[in-house]
């Protein structure tokens, strides 16, 4: 880690439980002002929406008319330059159509094909779709010159009100639905997973002191404070765990485990305690054929663990810490 921790403080219960609550109470907050927002602006979004819908319908417009034109000419054997024949050129051992006045001025701009460019062609030509981007509620409330404080997840949803359609799904029906898509706030408290459970309470049964989704509050240089969320802190007399849990190795993002455990150590460190700090993910739909890369502890190994040794030892194997 390069950033420098400036301060970094386990957070009390009462701290998490506000954290939270301010955190709903925001995001309340943004969703009505959104809303009031639309309210006021209605009929310029739908229309900024109407037209975000027909750039893209133009788009695919133009790509239509230029594979059209170049379908022309390969069908018909011109040059699209100077209208000449093509003329089939042996080359090793697959030709091309070319033009004989290549030679000419503008040269390299005269018409080649492969032979199998017609086909590629009207296979494009099927393919064509207007390319709407995931973010298409953001782009079109960013085209309006309003900020953040306007969420497009709601903006999204009032559009819905009003009858329009997921442009997404228009286009892609088997896409992802954009609000699905542009899911932005998980960082409410999440659920806790009967697995989270499990290994809550067998942790508990050896380990002098078992915290779920303990909260760090820190900051680091130069940056505003942040607070973050360890599924589980585990620690006896020498060892201090920090615990991810994940469905499947896939979900794995090594970052966030640097994090814990560099802010871990930092408070540990403010005061004078020497405990060791491993970080580890426990992943529960995982087997040992798909340890690559990154380490983790198997929920299966960990459940059968008999003592509070077995267990540090297989997070001691399986830790992280860089
Ligand atoms: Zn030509």
């Amino acid at each position: 880690m390069n950033k420098k921790i400036e301060y970094a403080k386990f957070m009390k219960d009462w701290e998490t439980e506000s954290f939270f609550k301010n955190l709903a109470i925001r995001h309340e907050q943004t969703k009505a002002n959104t809303k009031k927002w639309f309210t006021a602006n209605k009929d310029k979004f739908i229309s900024a929406y109407h037209v975000y819908e027909s750039d893209k319908l133009d788009e695919c417009n133009k790509t239509f008319q230029k594979y059209n034109l170049e379908l022309h000419l390969f069908d018909s054997k011109k040059c699209g330059v100077c209208q000449a024949g093509l003329k089939y050129i042996n080359y090793g051992n697959k030709g091309f159509w070319g033009c004989p006045n290549y030679k000419k001025p503008p040269t390299n701009e005269h018409t080649s094909f492969s032979p199998d460019r017609g086909a590629n062609i009207r296979e494009w030509i099927g393919e064509i779709k207007p390319r709407i981007n995931t973010h298409w509620v953001t782009m079109i409330r960013n085209s309006m010159g309003v900020g953040n404080a306007v969420q497009p997840k709601t903006l999204l949803q009032c559009l819905l009100n009003e009858g329009l359609e997921d442009l997404k799904l228009k286009y892609f029906p088997t896409a992802n639905p954009t609000a699905k898509a542009i899911e932005t706030y998980s960082k409410v408290k999440k659920n806790t997973s009967k697995e989270e459970k499990e290994i809550e309470r067998i942790l508990d049964l050896f380990f002098n002191k078992v915290i779920p989704q303990q909260g760090i509050k820190y900051k680091m240089k130069g940056e505003k404070e942040k607070y973050c969320f360890v599924d589980m802190v585990a620690s006896t007399a020498y060892n201090v765990n920090i615990i991810e849990i994940k469905t499947n190795a896939g979900h794995i993002k090594e970052d966030q485990l640097n994090l814990y455990t560099d802010l871990t150590k930092n408070i540990l460190l403010s005061h004078n305690d020497n405990r060791q700090v491993t970080s580890n993910f426990i992943v529960y739909d995982g087997d040992n054929t798909s340890r690559s890369g990154v380490k983790y502890c198997l929920f299966d190994e960990i459940m059968q663990c008999n003592t509070v040794t077995d267990i540090q030892k297989n997070f001691n194997i399986n830790s992280n810490n860089f």
